[in-house]
């Protein structure tokens, strides 16, 4: 797998719903882990996606850290399946976050557990503020925002992490943030559902008029 770029399921700005203020999205392609009832399937194929330099990506940070980016979400798709590119792009941002919006957070979402991490993982993730770890276990729902099973842990791993998301970690809701981008014919989804989230969406929608084809969610 090459350093120098990342395949990429999507990127989204300003995405609102994963991470406190107006953040740049970055959704990777490719996932072995194959959680039943995952709501990213189109992610999962290594083989789809764009390749995007990593060069790229850094300067798409820069513009949007000079419109005042609160932050950098990470998610996908496992992350950390291409955990080189991903390490270079993380350092851009790591080494760039200070801007009109203040100190920018790097919040990244991996479906692997702590102790499955190498060293090659690991080193992708200096930099990072805001760590979620776990397999997504659709048997075991949760309320606690940014969270879409209550095995899932966020790890708080730097001092602005803590300050910024230690009321986030241990918050419930019963309406998590759902955001919708809308591509060509594409509905574009950002947010952490919770159960029965995606059925209430897709049945107001088609009360609305609007079917959804080639749900996501859905093998
Ligand atoms: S929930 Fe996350 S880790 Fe699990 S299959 Fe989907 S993308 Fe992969």
């Amino acid at each position: 797998m090459s350093a120098d770029a990342l395949i990429v399921n999507r990127v989204l700005y300003p995405v609102t719903a994963l991470g406190p203020g107006r953040r740049l999205g970055v959704w990777l392609q490719g996932c072995p882990l194959a959680c039943a009832g995952c709501m990213s399937r189109d992610t999962w194929d290594p083989a789809m996606g764009e390749v995007v330099p990593v060069a790229e990506l850094a300067a798409l940070w820069d513009t949007v850290q000079a419109d005042g980016a609160s932050g950098l979400t990470v998610t996908g798709g496992e992350p950390l399946t291409q955990a080189d590119a991903l390490a270079a792009f993380v350092r851009h941002v790591a080494g760039n976050r200070i801007g009109p919006g203040g100190e920018a957070d790097i919040l990244l979402f991996t479906g692997y557990e702590l102790d499955e991490l190498d060293r090659r993982r690991q080193a992708a993730l200096e930099g990072v503020d805001v760590l979620v770890t776990g397999r997504f276990r659709a048997a075991e729902p949760t309320r606690l925002v940014l969270r879409g099973s209550a095995n899932q842990v966020m790890h708080l791993r730097t001092p602005l992490g803590e300050m910024r998301y230690r009321e986030l970690a241990a918050a419930e809701t019963d309406t998590p943030a759902m955001q919708a981008f809308v591509e060509g014919d594409r509905l574009l989804l950002s947010g952490v559902p919770q159960r029965g989230t995606l059925a209430v969406l897709e049945r107001t929608l088609r009360a609305g008029g609007v079917q959804l084809d080639g749900v996501s969610w859905r093998p």
